[in-house]
């Protein structure tokens, strides 16, 4: 079974990237969100295996969206996809529970490693 993911990014770009590298190397993507509010109803109705969360969106950032979604599932598996020179946000991302940081642009050894990473 391969595993289900939910990609979160207000960028359409990096949601496309994103899909591409994952489908390529067996991932299926059962959703897309493009906020966080969005992230949290899709993380609802599709209970995916995995996440990666884009932190910085409109209506609801990604941090804020992983706390909600820890406490919907404090198990959930949630990756944060950063920019250069948010380090602080991800540590915070980090404490709140979130398995890993893949920063942009995606590389496809980078991005598959830390879904393997997440996955065990
Ligand atoms: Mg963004």
């Amino acid at each position: 079974m391969s595993k289900r993911i939910l990609i979160v990014d207000d960028a359409v770009f990096m949601r496309m990237k994103l899909k591409d590298i994952l489908e390529k190397n067996g991932y299926e993507v059962v959703a897309e969100a493009q906020n966080g509010a969005e992230a949290i109803e899709k993380y609802k109705s599709e209970n995916p295996d995995l996440v990666t969360m884009d932190i910085t969106m409109p209506e609801l950032d990604g941090v804020s969206a992983l706390r909600e979604i820890k406490k919907i599932n404090p198990n959930a598996k949630v990756i944060m996809c950063s920019a250069m020179g948010q380090q602080s946000m991800v540590m915070e991302a980090i404490q709140a529970g979130a398995v890993d940081f893949i920063v942009k642009p995606f590389e496809t050894d980078r991005v598959i490693k830390s879904l393997e990473k997440a996955s065990l």
